[in-house]
């Protein structure tokens, strides 16, 4: 497969980034499947700049990358022609589908100002029937993300999916939740997720109780939860941040090669063979 070695960059690293990832990076594939890659970037102080750093152009195809803003702003350019800044609250959901290329930089301003940096990029999978469909682009604004208060003290934003009857605005290809939850100290919150989901807690930073059995603390934290079960109960001992994801897995083989993820071997080398050909498009 001499043609391979054309491809530059993988996920989301690049220069502006300090990324920690948290799958697939320990094999845990089939238990968190349908989220194929999580990376957490920051919190981390970017000094002034008049060059903005980032991740230059590449390119995607097979599934959607799902971008989190908490701290600072990331300015957006893809070959849709879709661009964009992502600022805190707010969540792109991109679906790269067929094919999209694209970058991701610090934005203009932020870079000048400089600033502490905080976004989680998230990777779903795209079944079969989608993986060759056309790119779409979901700029969501922290407004459109609607709260739900599960406590005292513990709220979760609905970014995808359904909790408590509350919709989040994302539109999904399978069921997916992705849940943006803020716990205060000594605040207990129980979610319910569907029957037959992977499920992940990650924890960006804090300290909490899981199932009143698993204790997590620190930063950047992954707790597995089994498909089987409705419910989680979480137990904030600090201040807590944290991502609750669920989906339904999507059962059908995974071909992935950096920034293509598609079923077989042969549609990677397709991938590959027309990313070099120009036909994921270019950034104008
Ligand atoms: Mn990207």
């Amino acid at each position: 497969m001499a043609e391979m070695k054309k491809v530059l960059g993988t996920h989301w690293v690049g220069d502006g980034f300090h990324v920690r990832n948290l799958f697939p990076s320990n094999g845990i594939e089939a238990e968190i499947n349908p989220f194929l890659m999580l990376d957490y970037a920051g919190p981390t102080k970017v000094e002034p700049t008049a060059n903005p750093r980032g991740v230059g152009e590449h390119p995607h195809r097979g599934f959607e990358t799902v971008t989190i803003a908490y701290q600072g702003a990331v300015e957006h350019r893809d070959s849709g022609g879709h661009s964009g800044t992502i600022r805190p609250g707010d969540v792109q959901w991109m679906t790269a589908a067929s094919g999209v290329v694209h970058e991701e930089m610090h934005e203009r301003e932020f870079a000048r100002r400089g600033g502490t940096f905080e976004m989680v990029q998230l990777w779903v999978n795209l079944p079969r029937t989608q993986k060759m469909s056309t790119p779409r682009y979901q700029a969501i604004l922290s407004e459109q993300i609607p709260v739900v208060q599960l406590g005292d003290g513990a709220t979760a934003r609905v970014i995808a999916g359904e909790l408590n009857a509350v919709k989040g605005p994302a539109q999904t290809f399978t069921a997916v939740n992705v849940f943006d939850v803020r716990l205060k100290a000594r605040s207990l919150a129980e979610l319910s997720l569907p029957q037959g989901h992977n499920a992940a807690i990650v924890l960006l930073r804090g300290d909490i109780q899981v199932n009143t059995t698993q204790n997590i603390a620190g930063e950047a934290k992954l707790v597995l939860l089994s498909a089987a079960g409705e419910g989680v109960r979480l137990y904030a001992k600090q201040d807590s941040i944290l991502l609750v994801l669920s989906g339904e897995p999507i059962h059908e083989p995974v071909a992935s090669y950096g920034p293509f993820v598609m079923n077989t071997r042969e549609e990677i080398r397709q991938a590959v063979s027309d990313y070099n050909a120009g036909k994921m498009g270019r950034l104008r």
